[in-house]
């Protein structure tokens, strides 16, 4: 999954993109709301991180453009302690969520991981699950009837995207946007190589292959 954060207070976003990064998301990262009005509209991101305080646009306003563009990507906001106003208002201008600074980390990774699972209609899974198959977030491991199989941190990242969009064509492009982040190269021969993988380590019915179109995963197989 690809977020964007815009978050202007560097010490902060720099910590912030380690620990997402580590969490198997690949994180753009922008500290201005001008570049961030253009850029979400743009990138096909899967999750926004919003502070409100931006230096060039109000994060409220690049919000509300965001919206009034049909922009529909799910938007947490980074709020000030103890300013109520400020999430009402957000909220109203289209916030999926909030977290008031400070916060623990491991508060973001829950609230990131629910948005995304109800972006996908997922929201009554408190853990994803999928053609027989639960994903561990926490642990970036995956198990099957009780028996755990590890994963490296690439296979969990493609993993986790197959497990969010079950049964849906997805093309090697496409995969490869939402997987890297916007400086790293992408070169979808390496999605083949983990879709290799993935198959080695959970059977080849798994992961469909559909000629010219992409991969489909946790189909009826054959
Ligand atoms: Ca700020």
């Amino acid at each position: 999954m690809r977020l964007l954060l815009v978050e202007d207070n560097v010490p902060l976003a720099d910590e912030l993109v380690g620990t997402l990064g580590r969490q198997g998301y690949a994180v753009d990262w922008l500290a201005d709301g001008r570049d961030a009005i253009h850029q979400g509209a743009s990138e096909p991101y899967d999750l926004i991180v919003l502070d409100l305080g931006l230096p060039g646009i109000p994060g409220l306003e690049v919000l509300g453009q965001w919206r009034a563009g049909g922009l529909s990507t799910p938007v947490l906001i980074l709020t000030a302690r103890g300013s109520w106003a400020e999430r009402i208002e957000g909220l109203k201008a289209g916030a999926d969520d909030y977290l008031t600074k400070p916060f623990h980390p491991e508060e973001l990774q829950l609230r990131i991981q629910a948005l995304l699972r109800r972006a996908r209609g997922l929201a009554n899974q408190p853990k994803l699950e999928a053609a027989g198959l639960h994903l561990d977030e926490g642990r970036q491991c995956v198990s099957r009837g009780g028996e755990d199989i590890q994963l490296t941190a690439a296979e969990f990242r493609l993993l986790r995207y197959f497990m969010l969009h079950p049964e849906q064509i997805l093309s090697k492009s496409h995969l490869a946007e939402h997987l890297y982040d916007g400086e790293n190269e992408r070169d979808s021969n390496v999605i083949e190589v983990h879709v290799n993988h993935l198959r080695r380590k959970l059977g080849r019915a798994v992961v469909e292959t559909r000629r010219g179109q992409g991969y489909r995963f946790g189909g009826s197989g054959e």
